[in-house]
């Protein structure tokens, strides 16, 4: 069974499929922090502003492969241009290729946003990694390249050869936003490769 903490139709607000419609499927647990409070400072990853623990979100449970792809099918309510996006958590500590497989039965297009610390060896339509400092990258090429910034010690220029179609700087939330915000710009200007995201959805209140 699949531990899902949430599952929700949404606007995509980050990257390059920002404005889309989409279902996000959160998976609970990641392979880098426990979600846990008391776990933060020890973590690999510890800026996380995601609660990915347990399954008591809206539309959370312990779901069969074919109750998610029903119930994902059931809130999206149309025929037209369907996404899923899994996520987390890290989704490829639980998505493999019979789930994708049967979100394609239902016409679906699949996409995944990955700390890329897991091989992915199954096909999936969209793969977009946000590699976090301290963790070995394992997923190396992609459609995106989604990094948050800045991150202490991460030095961008690893990144700049990876084989992604797109490059992406965020901006780090929290209470430096708007200093990170423009860092983040400072470095879009003096290196155009990479493109700012901003994080749409919370601008206009979408989870
Ligand atoms: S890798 Fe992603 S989900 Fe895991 S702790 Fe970091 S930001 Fe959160």
């Amino acid at each position: 069974m699949y531990s899902v903490k949430e599952i929700y139709k949404t606007i995509q607000g980050e990257g390059a499929q920002a404005g889309r419609t989409a279902v996000f499927v959160r998976f609970s647990g990641c392979n880098l922090w426990t979600g846990k409070e008391q776990h933060r400072e020890s973590a690999v990853c510890n800026f996380c502003d995601t609660d990915f623990l347990g399954v008591d979100g809206l539309n959370g449970g312990k779901y069969l492969k074919e109750e998610l792809v029903n119930k994902i099918n059931d809130l999206w309510g149309s025929s037209d241009n369907k996404l899923i996006v899994f996520t987390g958590g890290e989704p490829m500590l639980q998505l493999d290729a019979a789930l994708v497989d049967e979100c394609k039965r239902f016409k679906f297009e699949t996409a995944i946003e990955t700390n890329g610390t897991i091989n992915i060896d199954f096909h999936i339509d969209w793969i977009c990694v946000s590699p976090k400092h301290g963790s070995e990258l394992v997923v190396t090429e992609g459609n995106e390249l989604k990094v948050v910034f800045p991150q202490d010690g991460q030095e961008i220029e690893n990144f700049s050869d990876l084989s992604f179609d797109y490059l992406f700087l965020q901006p780090m939330d929290g209470d430096n936003i708007q200093e990170n915000t423009q860092k983040t710009i400072q470095y879009c200007l003096k290196n155009p490769k990479w493109r700012l995201s901003i994080q749409k959805h919370k601008l206009i209140g979408m989870p």
